[in-house]
């Protein structure tokens, strides 16, 4: 693999939809030069970024000499996608990185197919084009240096997101999917759920009502697939499901059994 100059890197995306543009502004800002491939071709958007497009065609674009391969597609298409790579098309070692909000199964298919001379890098940067439109400062960045030879490159990939102020938290794939069960996952779930019993603002909204309405809306702007891949491909997930319904029939039956005991006290206390 060769080291990038002067800390500049060349940056492949797979994928370039909200996410991935999002990300490639900051990365244009930074000097870093961009590459993409997607389905659709969001023309006026990547003409405005200067970035240079291989529509469909993956074979050019491994071969434009990228020092990152970075993988912005849907979770729920991530198998199909990583399987078809042609990596027999790269003309050199290069470092595959990931954004997806799920880790440990990028993990597990980027290990099965990049080629031994590559490296990989996990990430989730914990934040979207909502929470980081003012910037990245103190937002949270995980990553997980899975294969790792290339340090000048990886660290120069990292200091992207250093540079801008991220808390950069270091922890294995295994770990965040166990946390992000339990945090993103949960808000998710707790947001859909929200919308199914139709929440809307009221002319008396207390404050902690507010924010509820908030997680409804920030759920239910994401797509449906990206709920479920959160769900079908972070095997921590079920649990946290299973514990939400769990927990809901409790806090019933405790509303129920107290209920019941205001109404057996009403009825045994004597009159005055
Ligand atoms: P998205 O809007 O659905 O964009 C995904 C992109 O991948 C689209 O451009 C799509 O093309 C493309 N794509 C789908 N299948 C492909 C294929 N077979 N080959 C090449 N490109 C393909 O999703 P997103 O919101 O940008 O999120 C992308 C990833 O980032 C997800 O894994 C998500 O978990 C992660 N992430 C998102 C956020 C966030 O705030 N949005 C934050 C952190 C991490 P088309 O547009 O033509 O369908």
């Amino acid at each position: 693999m060769s080291s990038p100059s002067q800390n500049t890197l060349k940056i492949g995306m797979i994928g370039f939809g909200r996410f991935a543009q999002f990300l490639a502004e900051t990365m244009v800002n930074q000097g870093h030069s961009i590459r993409a491939t997607s389905i659709s071709d969001d023309t006026d958007l990547r003409t405005q970024l200067g970035i240079l497009f291989f529509s469909k065609d993956m074979i050019a674009f491994l071969e434009s000499n990228n020092d990152v391969i970075l993988l912005c597609i849907p979770i729920l298409s991530a198998s199909q996608v990583i399987k078809s790579i042609p990596f027999h098309a790269l003309k050199q070692p290069v470092l595959f990185a990931d954004v997806l909000s799920v880790k440990e199964h990028p993990k597990d298919l980027l290990q099965q197919v990049v080629p031994q001379d590559s490296d990989v890098l996990c990430t989730h940067p914990m934040f979207g084009p909502d929470s980081g439109k003012d910037g990245w400062k103190d937002l949270t960045f995980m990553f997980d240096r899975v294969r790792i030879r290339n340090e000048v490159t990886c660290s120069s990939f990292l200091q992207i997101f250093e540079s801008e102020g991220c808390r950069m938290m270091e922890m294995s794939c295994e770990d965040h999917d166990k946390l992000a069960a339990k945090s993103q996952f949960l808000t998710h779930a707790i947001g859909r759920v929200l919308s199914e019993v139709e929440v809307e603002p009221t002319s008396i909204d207390t404050k902690g009502f507010q924010k509820l309405i908030e997680v409804k809306e920030s759920a239910t702007r994401d797509s449906f697939d990206l709920f479920s891949g959160l769900f079908i491909h972070n095997r921590f997930a079920r649990q946290q499901l299973d514990n939400l319904e769990l927990a809901l029939k409790s806090v019933k039956q405790q509303l129920i059994k107290r209920m019941n005991e205001e109404l057996d006290q009403s009825i045994n206390t004597p009159n005055n």
